[in-house]
């Protein structure tokens, strides 16, 4: 089963991607992390995608397409995936449709998560994720059980994205409305797209999802 997750900054889409890999061992594909491993590796990916992530822009469509194109083709993904913030312009869907039927893979389905914008200002000024594994918080909406200990594997480090910043967010959200949100007539009119409603708690955003996948 290969799924897109569509939603702007902060709607939630990692947090669920988490639960849906495990549950139906997928594979979690998200770009933002790729490209964030390319950063501090400092690769040439990683230079050239430096300054346009701390920006809040989209980083060019070749480059994004051959990341995923190269990533999809791995023997890990063949059991699924679940792509978590690709595609995110027009070009970048329709290079995906094409990579899919090249490769005789099908999508199951895609999912909207609705989230207004004033909710994901603040969701993405108080996230934070682990520094040893990655698991993902927040400082008010999803905080460790044990104050400063992570649930998953005990670190104690945690980390903060630069691009998580009131001013930076902004950007973003002004790119998702621009580049990625045409993507909800492109996919609503292939018949492929659920939307659910991501403002809920993370548990009801979960059981919509799986409503959503079993209802495809
Ligand atoms: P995305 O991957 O879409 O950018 P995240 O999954 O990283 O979003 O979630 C953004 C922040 O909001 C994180 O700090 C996360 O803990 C928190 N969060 C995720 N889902 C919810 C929810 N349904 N309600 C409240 N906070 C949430
Ligand atoms: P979020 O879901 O919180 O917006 P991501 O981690 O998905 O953040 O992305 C972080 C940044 O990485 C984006 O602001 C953008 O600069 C870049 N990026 C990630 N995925 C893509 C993509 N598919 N196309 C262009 N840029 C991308
Ligand atoms: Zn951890």
């Amino acid at each position: 089963m290969n799924v897109i997750l569509l939603g702007p900054p902060g709607a939630g889409k990692g947090t669920q991607a988490k639960r849906l890999e495990e549950k139906h061992k997928l594979i979690q594909l998200s770009t933002g992390d790729m490209l964030r491993a390319a950063k501090d590796s400092g690769s040439e990916l990683g230079k050239k995608a430096k300054p346009i992530m701390d920006a809040g822009q989209l980083v060019p469509d070749d480059l994004m397409i051959d990341i995923i194109s190269e990533r999809i083709g791995q023997p890990d993904c063949a059991n699924g995936f679940i792509l978590d913030g690709f595609p995110r312009t027009i070009p970048q869907a329709e290079a995906l449709d094409r990579l899919l039927a090249e490769k005789g893979m099908e999508l199951h389905s895609v999912i909207e998560m609705k989230v207004q914008d004033e909710i994901l200002v603040d969701r993405i000024t108080g996230r934070y994720t682990c520094a040893k594994c990655g698991a993902g918080y927040h400082e008010r909406f999803q905080v460790p059980k044990v104050e400063g200990v992570c649930d998953v594997c005990g670190g104690t480090e945690f980390k903060r994205r630069s691009d998580d910043n009131a001013e930076t967010v902004r950007s973003r959200l002004a790119a998702y409305h621009a580049q990625t949100a045409p993507l909800l007539s492109f996919y609503g009119e292939k018949g492929a797209l659920k939307s659910i409603d991501g403002m809920t708690e993370i548990d009801r955003v979960t059981e919509q999802i799986e409503d959503a996948l079993g209802a495809a």
